[in-house]
C-alpha cells in the first residue's frame, strides 16, 4: 500500500463520525489506536467459522484455529526479529508481560540487597511491579533522574549502575512526552555490569523500528491495543535462554508436560507461560494489524508522524499561553502541554466539545509529572491517519480556549 492518507483513513470505520456535532479528531493514539477493518472482521470472522479451542482438538476446526494463532506468533516473532518464535509470549498487555517478568525472573534471580533500576519517566505498570518485588525481596529500587526538557540522565545512570544490579527495566519512550531513550547504550552499560535489561516498548512499537536482536534487549513488553490490534491482549519477548531458566507464572492447562499427584514438569517455552485458554480471536486479528503496518511500512508511518509532530509543534507554539511539557530532541508523535492559567481537565473537555479527543491527567505517570511540578498535561498524540487539517482544527480550537485566560 502506498501512503495515500485518504486511502488509509478509508480502513478505520470509527474515525468516520461526528462528536458533539463535530467530526471526530482522534488525537489520544498514546492511549489506544483505532481498529482498521481487517482486525476488525478477523475477529467476526474467527467466531463466525472457526471457533474452536487450539493446541489439543484432533478435529479441523481446532487445527484451523491453531494455525491462525501461531501464524501471529510468527508474524510477531518478524515484527521485532525475535531469533525464534518460541520467544513470544502472549499476555493480556505490556502491564501484564512486566508482572510475569516482576513475578518469575524477580522469585527466582532478586535477593535482599539486590538493586533494580527504573526511569523517572517510568509508566506506574514499570514501576509498581517492581516496588512490590523489592518490598518482598528486601531488594532497592533505583531511579535514573531526568533532565528538564525529559531526557535520562546517562551519567547518573552510569553512577547507578554497580554489581548489585540485578534487572534494568526502562521505557523506551515516554508515554506522556515522547521521549525516545537511548535504549542501546541503556542496555550495553547494564551488559556490562551483567544485569539483565527489560524494555517496556507498549509505545515504542508502534512509532519505531524495534528489533531485539539489534539492540540486544533481555525482555521486551508491549500491547497490541497500541498497535492497531485488540484491546487485553500483549506479547513479553524474552531471550530463550533467560525465559528457560525462569519458572513459570501462573499454573494450570497448557503450561504443564505431565501432572501428577506428587509432581508436575512443565512444558516448554513459550506455552510454559501461557496457562489456560488463551484469548484465540484477538490473537488472530493481532496478526492483521501487524498485517495492516506492515503493508504501509514502518518508516512511511515513522515519517508521516515526525511531518504531524513537526507541524504541530510550530502551529500549537504560537497559542498564547501555549506551555510544552517535554521537548526532547528524540521524540514521537506525541506533544504533552499545559494552557498557562487553565486546567488540563478543563482544556480536555473543551476540546471536547469541538470534537477533538486528547487526553489529560498524569498518564499514568505521577512520578513524571511531580518531577515537574505539575498534576497532569494535556497530550494529543499523532498516529498514521491523522491529518494536518485535524492540527488546524486542534489549533484553532485550542487558541479559543487559550484566550479565556490568556
Ligand atoms: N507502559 C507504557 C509506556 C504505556 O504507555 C502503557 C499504556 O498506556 C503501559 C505500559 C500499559 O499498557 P497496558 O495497559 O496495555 O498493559
Amino acid at each position: 500500500m502506498s501512503f495515500n492518507i485518504e486511502e488509509i483513513r478509508k480502513l478505520f470505520p470509527v474515525l468516520h463520525q461526528e462528536v458533539n456535532g463535530k467530526p471526530l479528531v482522534y488525537f489520544d493514539n498514546a492511549a489506544t489506536t483505532q481498529k482498521p477493518i481487517s482486525v476488525i472482521e478477523a475477529l467476526s470472522n474467527y467466531y463466525e467459522t472457526d471457533n474452536s479451542n487450539i493446541h489439543r482438538g484432533a478435529h479441523t476446526l481446532a487445527d484451523r484455529a491453531t494455525r491462525y494463532f501461531e501464524n501471529t506468533r510468527k508474524i510477531l516473532k518478524d515484527f521485532v526479529n525475535a531469533r525464534e518464535e518460541e520467544e513470544i509470549i502472549f499476555t493480556k498487555g505490556t502491564t501484564e508481560s512486566i508482572n510475569l517478568v516482576a513475578s518469575t525472573f524477580g522469585r527466582k534471580y532478586i535477593k535482599a540487597g539486590d538493586e533494580i533500576i527504573i526511569s523517572t519517566l517510568e509508566h506506574h505498570s514499570n514501576i509498581v511491579p517492581w516496588q512490590m518485588l523489592c518490598e518482598e525481596k528486601g531488594a532497592t529500587l533505583k531511579v535514573i533522574p531526568i533532565s528538564d526538557i525529559g531526557e535520562i540522565d546517562l551519567e547518573a545512570y552510569a553512577n547507578l549502575l554497580s554489581d548489585k544490579t540485578k534487572l534494568v527495566s526502562i521505557v523506551h519512550v515516554s508515554n506522556a512526552l515522547g521521549t525516545i531513550n537511548p535504549v542501546k547504550q541503556v542496555i550495553h552499560l547494564a551488559h556490562e555490569k551483567g544485569a539483565k535489561v527489560l524494555l517496556d516498548g507498549a509505545q515504542s512499537t508502534s512509532h519505531l523500528d524495534v528489533d531485539v536482536q539489534e539492540l540486544d534487549c533481555d525482555f521486551l513488553a508491549f500491547s497490541a491495543h497500541k498497535l492497531y490490534g485488540p484491546t487485553g491482549l500483549g506479547v513479553l519477548y524474552g531471550k530463550r535462554e533467560v525465559l528457560e531458566s525462569m519458572p513459570p507464572y501462573q499454573g494450570g492447562g497448557e503450561m504443564i508436560k505431565e501432572v501428577t499427584f506428587a509432581k508436575t514438569t512443565y512444558n516448554e517455552i513459550p506455552f510454559k507461560f501461557e496457562a489456560g485458554t488463551p484469548n484465540i480471536a484477538d490473537v488472530i486479528a493481532f496478526g492483521k494489524a501487524i498485517d495492516f503496518i506492515q503493508s504501509v511500512g514502518k518508516d512511511r508511518i515513522k515519517a508521516h508522524e515526525d511531518e504531524l509532530l513537526g507541524y504541530a509543534s510550530k502551529t500549537f507554539s504560537e497559542i498564547k499561553g501555549f506551555e510544552p511539557v517535554g521537548t526532547a530532541k528524540e521524540k514521537v508523535s506525541v506533544i504533552s502541554f499545559n494552557i498557562r492559567g487553565m486546567h488540563p481537565f478543563d482544556v480536555g473537555m473543551m476540546l471536547d466539545a469541538n470534537g477533538i479527543a486528547v487526553r489529560t491527567g498524569h498518564h499514568c505517570t505521577q512520578p513524571l509529572m511531580k518531577r515537574f511540578g505539575i498534576e497532569g498535561t494535556v497530550r494529543a498524540s499523532f498516529s498514521v491517519y491523522n491529518t494536518k487539517s485535524e492540527i488546524d482544527q486542534m489549533a484553532t480550537s485550542l487558541a479559543k480556549i487559550a484566550k479565556i485566560k490568556n
